[in-house]
């Protein structure tokens, strides 16, 4: 489970998320929707602790985020503990991030054993495992740059799979790609969600909500408006920026 508790952010001054609360149930999908600009990034990101709210606390799986509890005060984690917890989420983000100089196959497995001091040959039967389970198992020698968009992205899916985390977050992993990839990756994310992995997904494709997703967040101005099984999100918002946004998208 991942949970949030007032969290609040600002850049410069200007608030991007306010007073943010919200609950992913272990193994649930939850899809964050929202107008460009209203913050889903940004708490995605806090989430994967490449942000730091100022305000709030998250925690995932029974721990705090960036931080420990002691004698009834809260304490930052120490940079180790906190490289490991970051592990404890798979990020997968707009732009394929894969190392350029590695193979797909060498890709999924440089977070396990180099960070996470699994074994090797262990480590090699997971990788390709999940370059299978992505449909690219004939593709674990090339080199980012000989694969499609699409393909990069399928191996980010398996190398954040591959460490294991608590939760996948997801930041708009199919707004980048041309359209003919667009399904083989939203297929690949299905499949995971399946598998009963823990997801937040930042997503501007309201087919794969509506079909994959258990609850929606819907963010406005930096605030959840609604909150809401997927169900009764896409037949009756409850919000009216949330009937503006679909009256648009629809
Ligand atoms: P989109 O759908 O366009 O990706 P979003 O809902 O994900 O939008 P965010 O990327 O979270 O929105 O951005 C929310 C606001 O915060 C925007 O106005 C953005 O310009 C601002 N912002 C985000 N990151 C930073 C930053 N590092 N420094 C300054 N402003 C930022």
């Amino acid at each position: 489970a991942i949970w949030a508790r007032g969290v609040a952010k600002s850049f410069g001054g200007a608030p991007v998320l306010r007073d943010v609360s919200f609950d992913v149930a272990r193994g649930s999908v939850v899809c964050v929707l929202g107008a460009s600009g209203s913050g889903k990034t940004t708490l995605l990101r806090c989430l994967a602790q490449l942000e730091t709210p100022e305000r709030g606390v998250m925690g995932i799986e029974g721990e705090l985020l960036g931080h420990v509890e002691r004698g009834g005060a809260l304490h930052k984690l120490p940079a180790r503990s906190l490289a490991l917890q970051r592990l404890r989420t798979g990020m997968v983000f707009q732009r394929f991030n894969l190392f350029g100089h590695m193979t797909a196959l060498r890709n999924v497995m440089e977070g396990p054993v180099t960070v996470q001091g699994r074994p090797r040959a262990e480590v090699e039967r997971e990788a390709l495992a999940l370059l299978d389970k992505v449909g690219l198992a004939h593709r674990a020698g090339h080199y980012p740059a000989q694969l499609s968009g699409g393909q990069q992205q399928r191996v980010a899916i398996a190398r954040a799979l591959a460490l294991r985390p608590a939760a996948m977050l997801f930041d708009e992993p199919t707004s980048a790609l041309d359209p003919e990839s667009v399904g083989d990756v939203l297929a690949v994310m299905r499949a995971v969600a399946e598998s009963g992995v823990t997801m937040v997904v930042v997503t501007h494709e309201l087919a794969f909500a509506r079909e994959v997703a258990d609850r929606v967040l819907f963010m406005d101005g930096g605030s959840i408006a609604e909150d809401a099984p997927a169900e009764t999100f896409f037949a009756a918002p409850g919000h009216p920026a949330s009937r503006a946004f679909l009256a648009a998208a629809l």
